[in-house]
């Protein structure tokens, strides 16, 4: 049993960010919208501290307030809480959020860190009562691990294995009562058991073009240089309606004023910053065009998702979850039974013209 294993978790003190692995990513250029915390800069400064912080996602904030303030009342633990949610739009802040207004120390893994139920024994039996298990990813949790914490979540006890071959014997050790946290991109991967074991559940949604300036205007002030109206409107517009993307952007952005010796962040710089960025009038990059593009080779085929990323040199799952669901809300793309195909305004963004629907099945899957 003995293990020399990287520690699993990291207890975070109030507000940093969580430990997280994704061995997909790593090597691989940071992708301009890549809403990924490890792609670019560090944004633990700019992560809200209180509910009056946050912006936006009014009814999962109300709901996360009445459920906060209930289970303090009653001084129970609050139920296990699933947040659910494209990347970057602020699963982790509010994770970190709920355990400030619990008073409870919280303590950060990821899915794919956890890889085996000893991982997890050792997290549960150090967590303490009232304290809050964040797993990031939650539905890259292997199965066995995944099916570990359902006593865990629902008696609070874990069953571990002592000894191996003919002294195997198994003990249930109680835990303290706590709440787990998850995060995912994908709610969709999980199993109904698990699922069902979230007594709270909150989607969030993409933020809507204003909220992010108001995002962008409380950031620049903790940057220490503030933005104009009209240069937060722009970076917001392109910004896919997610925090993390806006905030990356205003980095760049604030550099390039802070280069020009501005004390203020104004128009011209955002243009000039997106510019160098590849970020077009429509917030998308290099890696979305070329998705139109290779989409646009093919106008009366479907393109599977297998094929655009060995096309595009991109991770299945970071098309599915980073670029697909905005190109699809734009109209740039529109996803069929039997694979992608471009939508009428890829057409009008690449000057084609609208292709007859695909009739064949797809070109590859
Ligand atoms: P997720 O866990 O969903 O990928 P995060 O919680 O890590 O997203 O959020 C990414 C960053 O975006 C945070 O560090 C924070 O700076 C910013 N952010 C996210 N949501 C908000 C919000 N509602 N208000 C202000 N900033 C936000």
């Amino acid at each position: 049993m003995a293990r020399t294993d990287p520690p699993a978790a990291a207890p975070v003190p109030g507000g940093s960010a969580a430990a997280s692995a994704d061995p997909g990513e790593s090597g691989r250029a940071a992708r301009v919208v890549a809403p990924d915390p490890r792609a670019g800069d560090d944004d633990r400064g700019l992560r809200p501290a209180t509910f009056d912080e946050f912006v936006g996602q009014a009814r999962v904030v109300q709901n996360l307030r009445t459920w906060i303030a209930a289970a303090r009342a009653a001084s129970r633990t609050l139920d296990h809480t699933l947040f659910t949610g494209p990347p970057g739009l602020g699963k982790t802040t509010l994770a970190h959020l709920v355990a400030g207004a619990l008073g409870a120390r919280l303590v950060a893994t990821s899915g794919p860190i956890l890889e085996r139920p000893a991982d997890l024994a050792g997290l549960l039996t150090k967590i303490g009562a009232g304290e809050v298990l964040f797993i990031d990813e939650v539905h890259r949790l292997r199965t066995n691990v995944e099916e570990y914490l359902y006593s865990a979540m629902e008696d609070f006890r874990i069953d571990v294995s002592i000894d191996e071959g003919p002294y195997a014997r198994s003990v249930s050790i109680p835990l303290q009562r706590f709440t787990l946290i998850g995060a995912t991109t994908r709610a969709g991967l999980l199993s109904k058991p698990f699922r069902d074991r979230f007594g709270i559940q909150e989607r969030l949604v993409p933020y809507a073009p204003e909220e992010l300036v108001a995002v962008l205007e409380r950031s620049a002030g903790v940057l220490g240089l503030p933005i104009e109206r009209d240069a937060a409107r722009v970076i917001a517009e392109r910004a896919r309606g997610t925090p993390r993307i806006a905030n990356r952007f205003l980095a760049r952005v604030r550099d390039v004023a802070q280069a020009g010796g501005a004390t203020r962040i104004a128009r011209g710089d955002a243009d000039r910053g997106l510019r160098m960025l590849g970020v077009d009038a429509e917030g998308l990059d290099d890696l979305d065009r070329r998705i139109l593009a290779i989409l646009a080779e093919a106008p009366s085929q479907a393109v599977g998702l297998k094929t655009l990323a060995v096309a595009t040199g991109e991770e299945e799952g970071t098309i599915e979850d980073v670029y697909e669901p905005y190109l699809i809300v734009r109209g740039f793309v529109r996803k069929t039974a039997r694979g992608r195909v471009l939508g009428p305004r890829g057409y009008d963004l690449l000057g084609l013209e609208r292709a007859r629907e695909p009739e064949q099945g797809a070109l590859f899957s």
